[in-house]
């Protein structure tokens, strides 16, 4: 399949290495699903067939808690300078493979390729950061008030870690995860989105390359996750369940948790409010909202959901929206011209439409859009609603898709209520000139992040993750990623 033109043979052999399915990625070995059944892969934008993978069974997941038990131990004695060094090299790996890494994310997910190379580059960054990370995580040491013994506090391993991820981020949701873990010293089994699973496993050979030893890490897909994780959750080894996907499904999976008192990092659905006031950077404000709303299509937990203008800039704000995503490339991810590339799915195009025909049948009228495309492939095109009423089902659920709804405010009190108006806290945007109601109003939104007149906040360096029912816990930032995978000891000496 020769998918980039211009790629060196190399990268050709990895990307139909990465095509033809070798197996399920249990303790370093390839192996079919015990019952030989197999997950169909589908190009998003031409709907055709493209690879199968394994879909693993009760006894196949088994077989991964023994791996990662397995080799729990030796990993977890393998020195920080060690565990740092290899996962450098994954660093390295990845950058090195960039090209190609970027063109499996845009077949099997559908994004754009620039989309996919900034995944990619996101993704691989969480290797470094967490190299940098794992030779310097310490403890505590201090006296006790009352002065009769030392207290020390150690920070060890969780255990045997399940990471679950979804399809929008194939590459980056799944090293956010496996980079913090390896770091602190625990061995994983990723279990990725049934509809992109080549990336999971292409990086699985790549850790191999990179020095991960066998069962460190593990990767099964299957097309029965809840009875495949419940079971994983029931074995005593396992110690954490990471989890990044839709709120429905978090919920559940606290539920499933709770029967064995596991913890849990939750990195869940969002609803974000994209704020503009009148003394905003109009081209800045305009600039953030396309990287805001288009980056991936609009298929980002953080995408803006509801744009929020204040009325002296409202017009000029919609228009000169209108004017932008009416201007994009729609095509396949894989040609280097798209800028927004297809949905994941049939059902997230039949979302699309529904909600705008509830938008429009409540009194909103589309700029640009608003009609399914015709022809094969999961299109749906860049769309601009404005005088969206706030009853609309798009102010309230999560879209997941191109489509911008815009409202009108007037004050900062009446913005500041209805951004909060919602069971979602993941992200937030505010574009203004005036730094100090910038960071008034930022410590009011009801969110786990904001980005101040910028359109992306997402950063490795950074703690992600939300309040309310969009999650529980912090990935990446100084310690937060690596403390999810970590459990103090505390031990009274007297000395
Ligand atoms: P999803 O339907 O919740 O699926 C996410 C993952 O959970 C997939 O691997 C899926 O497997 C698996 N899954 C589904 N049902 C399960 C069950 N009963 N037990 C165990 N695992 C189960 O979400 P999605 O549609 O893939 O992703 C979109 C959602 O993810 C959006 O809500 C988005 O906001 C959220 N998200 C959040 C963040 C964040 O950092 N907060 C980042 C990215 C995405 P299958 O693929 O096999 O169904």
């Amino acid at each position: 399949m020769n998918i980039v033109a211009g790629i060196s043979n190399e990268d050709q052999d990895m990307f139909d290495y990465a095509t033809v399915s070798h197996g399920l990625y249990i303790g370093g070995r390839w192996q079919p699903s015990s019952e030989g059944r197999m997950i169909e892969v589908v190009d998003p934008s031409t709907e055709a067939v493209i690879a199968s993978v394994p879909d693993a069974t009760l006894a196949d997941a088994a077989s991964a808690v023994d791996a990662a038990a397995k080799a729990a131990a030796g990993w977890r004695e393998t020195s920080p300078r060690k565990r740092s060094e290899i996962l450098r090299r994954c660093f390295e790996l990845m950058t090195e493979r960039a090209e190609i890494l970027a063109a499996l994310i845009s077949l099997e997910n559908g994004k754009a390729l620039r989309d996919a190379r900034s995944e990619v580059a996101y993704a691989a960054e969480f290797f470094r950061w967490n190299a940098e990370e794992a030779v310097r995580i310490s403890g505590e040491f201090g006296l006790a008030p009352s002065g009769a013994n030392r207290i020390i506090v150690d920070y060890q391993p969780i255990g045997i870690c399940v990471l679950i991820t979804p399809w929008n981020f194939p590459a980056a949701m799944a090293t956010r995860k496996i980079a913090p873990a390896l770091a602190a010293g625990c061995t994983v089994i990723l279990k990725p989105a049934s509809e992109t699973p080549l990336t999971a496993y292409a990086l699985a050979a790549l850790y191999e390359e990179a020095g991960v030893p066998p069962g460190v890490v593990n990767v099964l897909t299957t097309s029965t996750p809840g009875p495949v994780t419940a079971a994983m959750l029931a074995d005593q080894r396992v110690r954490k369940l990471s989890f990044t996907g839709s709120t429905g499904v978090g919920r559940m999976l606290l539920a499933e948790a709770a029967k064995h008192v596991i913890s849990c990092s939750m990195e869940l659905g969002g609803n974000a409010p994209f704020i503009v006031f009148d003394d905003a950077d109009l081209e800045a404000s305009l600039d953030g909202a396309m990287v805001a709303k288009m980056r991936n299509a609009g298929e980002a937990c953080t995408a803006a959901n509801r744009l929020y203008v204040q009325a002296g800039i409202h017009d000029a704000f919609a228009d000169g929206l209108r004017k932008r995503m009416a201007a994009l490339h729609v095509g396949p991810g894989t040609h280097s011209e798209t800028e927004c590339g297809p949905m994941i799915t049939r059902k997230a195009v039949d979302k699309m439409n529904r909600l705008v025909e509830d938008a429009v049948a409540r009194g909103a009228k589309a700029l640009c859009g608003g009609a399914i495309a015709e022809g094969k492939g999961y299109f749906y095109p860049p769309t601009v609603l404005r005088d969206v009423s706030p009853d609309a089902v798009m102010a309230h659920e999560e879209i997941f898709g191109p489509v911008a709804p815009i409202m009108r405010f007037d004050s900062e009190a009446e913005v500041i209520s209805k951004a909060n108006d919602t069971e979602y806290g993941l992200a937030a945007y505010i574009y203004t000139r005036d730094l100090a109601r910038g960071m008034r109003v930022a410590s009011k939104i009801e969110a786990g992040m904001i980005a101040l007149n910028r359109g992306l906040m997402s950063d490795p360096a950074a703690p992600f993750g939300g309040v309310k029912q969009s999650g529980l816990g912090r990935e990446g930032g100084q310690k937060h990623g690596v403390a999810e995978f970590m459990e103090a000891k505390y031990i009274a000496v007297t000395i």
